[in-house]
């Protein structure tokens, strides 16, 4: 017998909760989806309606809700032990799963540091790459305490994460906290905020990192950059090479490259790792969102040996890394990572996305067609649909519109979820979603988009 109903259920969403990236003022005058089931593709409220599942339970889900090889994996773990510490001990399937996490990252990184979210996989490489410098040939790189990030960047919303962050909606009010970065242009070419046009800019994006480097390298740390996706700004896609130049030039200034993988990993972008689009290992890779399949929360940290060497010393000589959480190489979530990278392997999941992908691509040609749909960019499972005012000027909607809101809020009436970064309208099916529920997911947001925007 439930000691609650839907109604009191919602009533007390209002009441109790305070929700991440929501103005509460706005999101209690709607009625809550309160979700209680999930089902492969769908989410399933407490009324029982049904709803396609557009942005992956938050770019993590991979092979859909529910999934009896996930739950078996966790129940088998849960059967053992739920939590044990990696505080001078070490558990089963963190180990496994390191070894695991080392086969299939790019050739190079083979030390992992475990946290519990991308934020604080992204917090980790900044501190290790401040800290690996400081320690490096006996402190002869101590300068090197700055990091290069890029504008419209996000990585998570603790204090470093934020700092190296460059959007400035959700990071300016943080501004007086935050340690200082040097900014590049993001390769945002709808809006190139260099004023320059493809194909004859000649990557004038990738040169401003150059000249950076060149005049700072002697104090800069890092690089951190989300590999050819920026995913919350908006799905902004790099140009092809962007990211290798990226490398060469960390690699040319000693400058430590890291990749926050946390959106792109895990076959999203229609490989294993985005960095292997274009043959990249960085110095230290950020993962999270999708390691689990999007069960549980866990991130990884993974860097290379000559990253990881330079903690190396004596007890006396105070090189340790300090930096832990509590639930650090958690084994259920450990488990359950083990499983999605095994159903991954098993499933031939990252095969099977070229048919997606394309689907993907040719049903959201035709939402060019709309009058207030300025670009669509994608890459691999992943989608933004920016609308805009006026097509010709590319004049933005104003905040107060509520533009993308008002699109989702139309679909979810037609048993869509989806989610709007600011005025773009982000499609990030499960990599799991079958062909005929993808059509579904195009033409539900075709059609809210089309009826909000006239
Ligand atoms: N990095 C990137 C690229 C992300 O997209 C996100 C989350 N959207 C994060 C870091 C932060 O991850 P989390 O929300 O798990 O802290």
């Amino acid at each position: 017998m439930k000691n609650y109903t839907s109604e009191l259920l919602e009533q007390w969403d209002r009441e109790y909760i305070w929700h991440p990236f929501t103005q509460m003022q706005e999101y209690i005058k709607d009625s809550p989806l309160v979700v209680e089931r999930g089902e492969g593709s769908y989410l399933i409220d407490i009324e029982g309606k049904r709803y396609l599942d557009g942005v992956s339970s938050l770019w993590v889900t991979v092979h859909g809700h529910n999934k009896k090889d996930l739950n078996s994996a966790i129940e088998e773990q849960l059967n053992k032990i739920a939590h044990s510490t990696l505080l001078g001990l070490a558990n089963v399937p963190s180990i496994l799963l390191a070894k695991k996490l080392v086969e299939i990252t790019p050739p190079g990184l083979n030390k992992v540091f475990y946290s519990d979210s991308g934020s604080t996989a992204v917090e980790i490489a900044l501190k290790i790459a401040f800290q690996y410098w400081k320690q490096k040939d006996g402190g002869a790189f101590s300068k090197k305490i700055r990091y290069i990030s890029m504008g419209e960047a996000y990585h998570g919303d603790t204090i470093g994460s934020v700092s190296v962050g460059g959007m400035e909606m959700f990071h300016d009010i943080f501004r007086p906290l935050l340690f200082d970065c040097v900014h590049v242009p993001a390769p945002y070419c709808y809006r190139c905020p260099l004023g320059l046009a493809k194909p004859s800019c000649g990557m004038a994006c990738a040169q401003a990192v150059e000249e950076v480097m060149a005049k700072s390298h002697h104090e800069i740390a890092a690089m951190i950059i989300e590999p050819l996706v920026q995913g919350a700004a908006g799905m902004i896609v790099a140009p092809e090479g962007y990211l290798r130049r990226v490398r060469e030039l960390c690699s040319r200034y000693n400058i430590l490259l890291i990749a926050d993988e946390v959106a792109v990993g895990f076959g999203r972008t229609g490989k294993m790792f985005a960095c292997e689009h274009e043959g990249v290992t960085p110095d230290l890779m950020c993962l999270a969102k999708g390691i689990t399949g999007g069960y549980l929360p866990l991130a990884a940290t993974l860097a290379t040996y000559e990253v990881y060497q330079a903690f190396l010393g004596t007890h006396s000589e105070c090189k340790t890394f300090f930096h832990g959480h509590t639930y650090t190489g958690n084994p259920v979530a450990c488990s359950a990572a083990l499983a999605n990278i095994k159903l991954i392997e098993e499933e031939r999941i990252i095969g099977g996305l070229g048919e997606k992908i394309s689907f993907l691509e040719q049903g959201l040609k035709r939402f060019i067609g709309l009058a207030h749909v300025g670009d669509i960019r994608q890459k691999g499972l992943m989608a933004g649909i920016e609308l805009v005012k006026n097509k010709g000027t590319k004049e933005p909607y104003l905040w107060e519109d509520n533009i993308g809101h008002k699109v989702i809020m139309e679909a979810r009436k037609n048993g869509l979820v989806i989610r709007p970064l600011g005025n773009v309208i982000v499609l990030m099916p499960l990599l799991s979603m079958s062909i005929p529920e993808l059509d579904r997911v195009l033409d539900i947001t075709y059609h809210s988009i089309a009826k909000i925007t006239g």
